[in-house]
């Protein structure tokens, strides 16, 4: 039986979907050896570090990870960095074949003036600060003006925008951050304003997340009911329209009619508004927008403008793949085609196809990936793999010290009344890697 070894570089969705894929293939002619390999020193990704805590749904996925890193042909090489610790031309001499799942983390930026002041964050900062990440615990957020402006009209944004206008009381039963938690309780703003370009037809947001909206039991939401109204007029004018995009019409529709509670807490949404300008002696003091109008799908300028006063900003207006020694990158994204990169390299998720899609999108994604794969392959390597490719006494952070990890983290929000309470601290999280 042929065994091929099998490199995928980056633990979250689509590494796991990739080695599940990789697991389902195998048959009595053909087998793989799968080592993931993985910057920080726990796994799963953007369902650790992306996925909002008040959503604890979405990241039951995790046993499905679990699942497939106890497979007998899987081996886990946390806090092992690819440029760093292994290089990509040795992974790709050493194994078979070599998959980046090394997604999208860089926040996109707005070019303008006034983007660079302080409290002006990506949700690239500020989602894994709250979410608990090693490298964003440092995060200057500051929460003490009264009204906050979300810049993007998709799911990331409204995760940030919730978490900035709930209750944090609501949030005490979920595995957010400790020290964001703190930061949330001590806040000021009341009021959270998500600012979309184009119309609510054109809103990325999806269904069940706008839907959620009125359930909040703190906070009202508000749309303005004449966009709404303009909006179910251009989609009757549209020749064909999806059923997504009228369930979301009918969800923001919903919201934009829904009784508010009267509560302190608000969140709004504005669409029909481009950021041109943020404005402030030293830190955000205020956000000037052009006011558009849409045709063709396009915003079009009015040649009005409008400003916000608010003490934080904060761009959720989508990623790009960080770049690093061996892979190109365009549009923002890694250079390949239908997943093929060069030789015996891969590309999987976001780090393939950019930064679209749920969680689930990566499955199929990452099967049309392995199946092409395997249509190229020649004959198995017989090498060493990742493990003589590290300096001695290097540090890895293996599936058994993961599970070690991952049970003191649920031990202790056991104990605190939450799913897990995350460990921030690098070094600490290695050593939890290393309790008998
Ligand atoms: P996204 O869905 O692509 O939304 C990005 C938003 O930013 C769009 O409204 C876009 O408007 C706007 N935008 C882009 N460039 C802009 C600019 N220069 N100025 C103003 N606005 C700009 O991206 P995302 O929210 O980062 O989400 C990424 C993916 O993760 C999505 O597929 C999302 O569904 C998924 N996700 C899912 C969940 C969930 O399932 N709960 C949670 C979080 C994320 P235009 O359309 O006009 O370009």
């Amino acid at each position: 039986m042929d065994t091929y070894k099998v490199a995928i570089i980056g633990a979250g969705p689509s590494g796991y979907f990739t080695a599940q894929a990789f697991q389902k293939a195998q048959s009595e002619n053909l087998s793989f050896a799968i080592d993931l390999i993985e910057r920080l020193p726990t796994p799963w990704g953007l369902v650790r570090s992306g996925v909002a805590p008040d959503h604890p749904k979405i990241k039951s996925v995790s046993k499905v990870f679990e699942k497939i890193a106890r497979e007998p042909n899987f081996r886990l090489f946390a806090n092992v960095e690819l440029g760093k610790d292994v290089s990509l031309k040795d992974l790709r001499d050493q194994y078979d074949v070599v998959v980046l799942a090394t997604g999208a983390s860089k926040g996109r930026k707005l070019g303008i003036p006034g983007e660079e002041l302080k409290n002006s964050l990506s949700a690239a900062e500020f989602v894994p600060w709250y979410n608990a990440h090693p490298d964003f615990v440092d995060v200057e957020v500051d929460l003490s003006c009264d009204t906050a402006v979300v810049i993007g009209a998709g799911n990331v944004a409204m995760d940030v925008a919730r978490i900035l206008a709930i209750d944090p009381a609501e949030l005490d039963p979920t595995d957010i951050a400790e020290h964001a938690i703190v930061k949330l309780k001590q806040s000021n703003i009341r009021t959270v304003i998500i600012c979309g370009r184009r119309g609510p037809e054109h809103a990325a947001f999806t269904t069940p997340e706008l839907r959620d909206l009125p359930k909040l039991e703190n906070t009202d939401v508000f749309i303005n009911p004449k966009q709404i109204e303009d909006a179910i007029k251009h989609i009757e004018e549209m020749y064909e329209v999806e059923k997504d995009l009228r369930n979301n019409i009918e969800a923001m529709k919903a919201i934009a009619e829904d009784e508010k509670k009267g509560v302190a807490r608000k969140l709004e949404i504005k669409f029909l508004s481009t950021p041109i300008e943020i404005k402030g002696n030293g830190k955000v003091e205020e956000i000037v927008f052009q006011r558009n109008k849409v045709e063709g799908g396009k915003a079009i300028a009015t040649g009005e403008t409008f400003s916000i006063k608010t003490g934080l900003v904060i761009t959720a207006i989508g990623y790009d793949s960080v770049k690093y020694p061996g892979v190109t990158i365009e549009g923002g994204r890694i250079s390949n085609i239908a997943g093929h990169v060069e030789h015996n390299v891969y590309a999987v998720g976001w780090a393939k196809r950019g930064p679209t899609g749920v969680i689930g999108t990566n499955k199929s994604d990452s099967t049309d990936v392995v199946n092409l794969i395997i249509e190229n392959l020649k004959e198995p390597k017989t090498s060493e793999g990742v493990t003589g490719l590290l300096k001695s006494g290097h540090e890895v952070i293996d599936q058994i010290a993961w599970e070690k990890i991952n049970a003191s983290e649920v031990i202790s929000g056991e104990i605190a009344g939450k799913p897990r309470v995350k460990e921030v601290d690098w070094k600490q999280l290695i050593n939890l890697g290393k309790t008998l």
